[in-house]
């Protein structure tokens, strides 16, 4: 074959690739143009999975009767002139593609009238080529029909999804740009069925209500917070991220939105799970829908077609305000998980979400809705200065550590059900709290405390003991000899994979040193991954874990009151650093409910 230029269609549909990967993406480019256009109510009804049709009605501005052609002429755009307006673009679209490059892959059926002007027009093309022009009467607005999507181009068809999958993204671009702009109003119709509707009140819970259900809502915490880095640039973050209770196999449900655009960014995502650091399993995540507003000049939004990848001038910033934000919203909302007994559990008002992948991983609780301050101050009220005093079994956290502030109102033992879970009393009424989760929390924070003070760890030296690997695990050893030094670990190599161990964390001195070093080896053979915890937090976590007082283990009551008065002024009381709860409260309505006492006259 000579070399020739190819014709402006074949170099449309080869462009379109870019930007129309599938139906979604057809929506999505639309919804776009909608939005920029002033839209309040926008409508979209699908076919099938797309292919065949898919129908996006607005009452934005319409386009003027003289410049309708030109829409579809590739780099014809109302929203850009210069290379320079782009460090300050503010709408969705500004490289005039989408339309060109749908055009060219399908039947497209256009009308339109702009808000001045008296008539509208009809535009009928096929292949990106005009097949038919003629003046309508038609509400201000636009209307867009595109029909047999990839008809002229069949191998984009072949990599298409199955027709659930299509369907599914296609709920998902409208639900994120109904989150993204609660003021307009989203209907989603999939042969002839209402997928999603927004109510456009502007608020952005009612959208998430409509996208999660509202037994997943009752988990949101509300995120507002707002960072200044230097040259006065403020990164604005807001939206609702999850309690602890509600979490997810993968990172699909963390949702991020710059400046309204919905972007996907592995850092920024990253920064969110960071936030949950010892408050969720490991290989568990959150949900969470977040609008990070920063002035346009920090965010480059022209690094991909499809605008969905974004690059900052300061990404660490970025970085840490999302974290900082998240982690407030969490740690100082985050409340005690109450027993929701099955029977009463509200189930299934909208059950069935648009985002559906995963049922929630439910473990029988339920954050309750009472504001935050409600706990605190029930606490306060009773730990008065004298009852503090009086507290004979008052445990200073750390050798002369200044007394914590409480996070958990004073709580009395009642006793030790199955030598597991301690059963105490509080001001808002019965508490299970696992033994070993609970002391986990304590030793590991007591262990951050003094490692972020920089104290030498306590050590119990040891007879020398030897330990041998298989060379993979010596060379990881190897590797980790540091780290391990920095949490009390003293091990020196000793001939082919072995090692001496000379010394041991002081609160491990009753364990078994061998089994110790092989447990924290097992750990971190078992997941490298970048993104988990580092490696020395897995070494603490695994000390911690080794450390604590197991299940099964009969404790005095003098030993359970003293765990208790620990935990309570713990800063994460409520899970253990592996992310578990460490108890269960019941409230004493929720007491006398069960026992039918509610309400009733007692006698
Ligand atoms: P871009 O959005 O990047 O400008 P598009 O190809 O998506 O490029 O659209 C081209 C132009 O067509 C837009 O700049 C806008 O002027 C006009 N347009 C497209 N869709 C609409 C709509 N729904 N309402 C009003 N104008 C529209
Ligand atoms: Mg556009």
């Amino acid at each position: 074959m000579g070399i020739q230029v190819l014709a402006e269609t074949v170099i449309a549909q080869i462009a379109a690739g870019e930007v129309v990967e599938r139906p979604s993406s057809v929506v999505k480019e639309l919804v776009e143009n909608a939005l920029d256009a002033g839209a309040r109510n926008i409508k979209v009804t699908i076919q099938g999975d797309g292919r065949k049709l898919i129908r996006i009605s607005d009452d934005g501005s319409g386009m003027p009767a003289d410049e309708v052609e030109l829409a579809f002429a590739r780099h014809a755009t109302s929203k850009l002139r210069s290379v320079d307006d782009l460090s300050d673009i503010m709408t969705l679209g500004f490289r005039g593609e989408a339309l060109a490059s749908i055009a060219s892959v399908s039947q497209v059926n256009l009308t339109t009238r702009h808000k001045d002007e008296a008539m509208g027009t009809m535009l009928q093309l096929e292949g990106g080529a005009i097949r038919q022009r003629r003046a309508v009467g038609a509400p201000a607005g636009t209307v867009f029909a595109v029909e047999n999507l990839f008809y002229n181009t069949p191998a984009r068809l072949k990599f298409l999804k199955s027709e659930a999958t299509e369907k599914r993204q296609i709920a998902q671009v409208i639900t994120r740009y109904a989150l993204a702009y609660p003021e307009v109003r989203f209907i989603l119709e999939q042969d002839g069925r209402e997928m999603f509707r927004s109510n456009g009140s502007g608020q952005l819970a009612d959208v998430l209500i409509t996208a999660l259900g509202l037994d997943e809502f009752k988990h949101m915490l509300e995120v507002e917070d707002e960072s200044t880095f230097d040259d006065d640039f403020t990164v604005r973050v807001t939206g609702f991220t999850a309690a602890p209770s509600l979490n997810r196999a993968d990172r699909q449900r963390i949702t991020l939105f710059i400046n309204g655009r919905w972007i996907t960014d592995t850092s920024l995502t990253y920064a969110v799970v960071q936030a949950y650091h010892t408050l969720l399993m490991t290989g568990r995540f959150p949900v969470a829908v977040l609008m990070i507003d920063i002035p346009p000049r920090e965010v480059d939004v022209n690094v991909h077609p499809t605008k969905a990848e974004v690059r900052f001038r300061n990404p660490d910033a970025v970085f840490s305000a999302v974290q900082r934000a998240v982690r407030r919203s969490v740690i100082a909302q985050a409340q005690t998980p109450t027993i929701r007994p099955a029977h009463y559990a509200p189930r299934g008002l909208t059950s069935g979400n648009t985002w559906g992948d995963e049922p929630t991983q439910q473990i029988g609780m339920n954050l309750s809705m009472e504001g935050p301050g409600q706990f605190a101050r029930k606490g306060d009220a009773l730990a008065q200065p004298e009852d503090e005093a009086a507290a004979p079994d008052e445990i200073p956290v750390g050798p002369g550590a200044p007394l914590r502030p409480r996070t958990l109102p004073m709580l009395r033992v009642v006793g030790q059900v199955g030598a597991s879970y301690i059963i105490a009393e509080g001001p808002a009424g019965l508490y299970l709290i696992d033994q070993h989760a609970a002391h986990e929390r304590i030793l590991y924070e007591q262990f951050m405390e003094e490692h972020a003070r920089k104290q030498p760890m306590a050590q119990q030296t040891l007879d020398a003991q030897t330990i041998q690997f298989p060379p993979v695990e010596a060379r990881l050893v190897e590797d980790c000899l540091d780290q391990l030094a920095q949490v009390g670990f003293e091990l020196e190599p000793f001939g082919p994979n072995t090692f001496v161990i000379r010394a041991v964390p002081a609160m491990l001195a009753d364990d078994d040193p061998v089994d110790v070093v092989s447990g924290i080896v097992d750990d971190l053979m078992l997941d490298r991954t970048p993104g988990q915890a580092s490696i020395e937090d897995k070494i603490v976590l695994r000390v911690c874990k080794q450390a604590a007082v197991k299940a099964g283990q009969i404790l005095s009551h003098e030993e359970m009151q003293g765990l208790i008065r620990m935990l309570e002024r713990t800063q994460s009381p409520l899970t253990c650093p592996h992310g578990r709860p460490t108890m269960i409260h019941m409230s004493g309505d929720q007491l006398a409910r069960e026992f039918g006492r509610l309400g009733a006259v007692s006698h």
